[in-house]
Formats: C-alpha cells, sequence, structure tokens
C-alpha cells in the first residue's frame, strides 16, 4: 500500500492529530522511500515547532541497580549479570544540588530515576521531597520510579512533578520476548494512572532489540492511539550491555532508527520526540537525520552536564554546527523568557564577532572544538 493508494495527504495542509490510526497506514509510511518519509515527517515537524529548537533534559539516577524486574535490555536488572555499580537512593540535597548544577548549565527539565518495580511506602516522603525542591528551583521536572498505583500517582502530581516515565517498550506482540515480571496491561495501566493525575507522559520505546519492522509499528501505533499522545515521546537505539541477555544482538541499521523518528514525528505531531538512549553511539550524520526527521529532544546526561568532558563539548559543537539551539522553558511565553530570547540572540552576535560561538547551554562564548567523531 502507497501513500496514494491511502489518501495520505501530499500537500502542506496542517497534519491532523489523530489517535485512530491503523497498522496498515504505519506499515504504509515505513515503506515510503526514505526521502518521501523525511520530507513528510520534516514538513510535519514545523507545522508544529520550530525545527532548529531541540529541548534538553537532564537525567540524574538517583537509585541505582539491583531491579527486581527482568527487562532483558536492562544493566540494572538483579536478573543480569553486568559489572554496573549499585546505589541506595540519593539523599535529597546530593539530588537537589544536581538539579542546581544542570539547571547553571542550561538544562531546563530534570529527570530523575529509580531502578524499582514500583516505589515502596517508605520511599515516597523522599521522592515527593526531591520534587519539591527540584521544581523550587524552577525547573521542569520528570521522574521513572516504575508502575504507579493512583494514590502514588496524585502524591506526585501533589507534589509539583510535571512528567512522569514509563515506556512501553515495544510492541504487544514482541514484549513478552523482553519483559517477562510485568505485563504490558500493568504499563498501560500506569500510564492510565498518571494522566489520571494530571501529569504529562514521557512514554516511548527501544529499537534495535530484535525485533521486526511490524513491532516498531505496533509499538507506534499503541503510542499514537493513547487518548492523549504522550507528551514527551523518546525513541531509544539499544544499547548492547555485555552480561545482559540482549547483548550479541544484530545491530539494526540506523537508516530504519531515523524512519522510526519520522514516523514517530508523524503520527504524534504535537509531542516531542526524543532522541534518547543510543545517541552517544551514533554519528554525527545520523543524529542530523534523526533531527531532520523531527526529533526535537535529547538527554544531555548528568555526566554530560556536569563535567566539562569531550562528549559535552562535542555536543554543543554538533548543535553549533547544525544551527540547533536549545529550547528554553517549554510553554514559557513570560516577558522574562522573551528578554532571555533577545539576550541570547545578542550574545550570539557578539560572540561570532569574537570568532566564538555562543554556547546556549552553558551560556557563555566558548571555542569550537576540533569534530573528533566525523
Ligand atoms: S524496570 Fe527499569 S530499572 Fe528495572 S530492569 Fe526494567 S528498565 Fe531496568
Amino acid at each position: 500500500m502507497n501513500a496514494e493508494a491511502l489518501n495520505l495527504p501530499t500537500t502542506f495542509a496542517m497534519a491532523p492529530v489523530r489517535h485512530d490510526w491503523a497498522r496498515e497506514e504505519i506499515q504504509a509510511l515505513f515503506d515510503l522511500p526514505f526521502n518521501d518519509l523525511l520530507f513528510r515527517a520534516a514538513t510535519v515537524h514545523r507545522q508544529y515547532f520550530d525545527p532548529n529548537a531541540v529541548q534538553v533534559s537532564t537525567l540524574l539516577s538517583i537509585k541505582t541497580g539491583a531491579c527486581p524486574e527482568d527487562c532483558k535490555y536492562c544493566s540494572q536488572s538483579g536478573h543480569h549479570n553486568t559489572e554496573l555499580e549499585k546505589e541506595k537512593l540519593l539523599e535529597v540535597q546530593k539530588v537537589v544540588a544536581e538539579a542546581r548544577e544542570a539547571k547553571q548549565k542550561g538544562a531546563s527539565r530534570f529527570c530523575m530515576g529509580a531502578a524499582w518495580r514500583s516505589p515502596r511506602a517508605k520511599d515516597m516522603p523522599y521522592v515527593l521531597e526531591m520534587v519539591r525542591q527540584v521544581k523550587s528551583l524552577g525547573m521542569e521536572t520528570c521522574m521513572t520510579l516504575g508502575m504507579l498505583d493512583q494514590e502514588q500517582a496524585e502524591a506526585l502530581a501533589d507534589a509539583g512533578l510535571d512528567y512522569y516515565n514509563h515506556n512501553l517498550d515495544t510492541s504487544p506482540e514482541y514484549y513478552g520476548k523482553v519483559i517477562t515480571t510485568r505485563t504490558y496491561d500493568d504499563r498501560l495501566n500506569t500510564l492510565a494512572n498518571v494522566r489520571d493525575a494530571g501529569m504529562k507522559i514521557c512514554c516511548g520505546g527501544i529499537v534495535g532489540m530484535g525485533e521486526g519492522r511490524q513491532d516498531r509499528v505496533g509499538l507506534l501505533q499503541q503510542l499514537a492511539n493513547l487518548p492523549h499522545h504522550p507528551e514527551s515521546v523518546p525513541i531509544n537505539m539499544l544499547v548492547k550491555i555485555e552480561g545482559t541477555p540482549l547483548a550479541n544482538v544484530d545491530d539494526l541499521d540506523p537508516f530504519e532508527f531515523v524512519r522510526t523518528i519520522a514516523v514517530a514525528r508523524i503520527l504524534m505531531p504535537q509531542s516531542f520526540v526524543r532522541l534518547s538512549a543510543g545517541r552517544q553511539e551514533m554519528n554525527d550524520q545520523t543524529q542530523a537525520l534523526c533531527f531532520m526527521a523531527g526529533a526535537n529532544s535529547i538527554f544531555y546526561g548528568e555526566r554530560l552536564l556536569t563535567t566539562d568532558n569531550p562528549e559535552a563539548d562535542h555536543d554543543r559543537e554538533l548543535f553549533r554546527r547544525l544551527g540547533i539551539h536549545p529550547l528554553e522553558l517549554l510553554g514559557d511565553y513570560s516577558d522574562e523568557a522573551a528578554e532571555d530570547a533577545l539576550q541570547r540572540q545578542i550574545a550570539e552576535q557578539e560572540a561570532e564577532e569574537q570568532g566564538l560561538f555562543y554556547d546556549a547551554m552553558s551560556r557563555r562564548p566558548a571555542k569550537p572544538v576540533l569534530d573528533k567523531r566525523a
């Protein structure tokens, strides 16, 4: 089936936001010639977003390893023998200090992740305090803590949590080959609890786990046909970790990854599509294609953000080479935000006059670094 047979729009009419995508339609998008698919996705992207603005989040693991779940891709699962160093729940003050530093370096959202099946009652007061204190820094907050019941979701929403991350991972058909300790329906229930509590949802999946294209179609259909599209849709490329059951799975063609991003953009035109795990293993060209296909959010990991390491430099340089700038706080149309944008433009101009570039993440002029990976 091709686009014409499906009566898909070939003009610049505003792409509709739909929740009734059929698998055949999604399959037909995946099957389009690569250039046609990218053109279509880029067109939709421009209808809803500034194509050169990318939202930047920072991620901190607040409790690491020894997770009772058996997700076959994950280094934190207690079922696999990986070399990961386990860490107990971090102290609230340590988390707040990390968030403060992330903000100073330009992150607008702070994401906190704990390797749990679901939060225990005794951990909830600490987690809620983290949300309150990070929120009071003026940042958006996001957490991923495993499954939530309605009461836990409401408590987090009351504390001021903006986003909850809970991924569907893959299609319902392939899911059992990846995780056995919680069901697809468990995940959908958590998403419903989060939505009912009034929080925004960050939900996506992982590709390159040995699944077929039909599973990537199935995953995106599940996401696109939720009653409300997730506000953030992370698309992860499997990072193969020694000691996990998926350590030796075949590589996914990077063009297929780009296609997945493009189809996600078309199906969920108002969502932030996040180029997530696996980005560090991609070359610059693949990342650029992903941005062109409609990816407009990245993780800028805690280590990358809090230290001046080469990877952080490389990200800044890639943004500069592509003319991309980090999106300021979402939905902030205040005078302060407008003034901030103006100051950024002035600083960019001044830096250029000095032969430098304005590093919008650190908000300082910086020297271009040599491209080590191109
Ligand atoms: S629930 Fe999360 S932390 Fe635990 S094994 Fe699965 S992906 Fe890893």
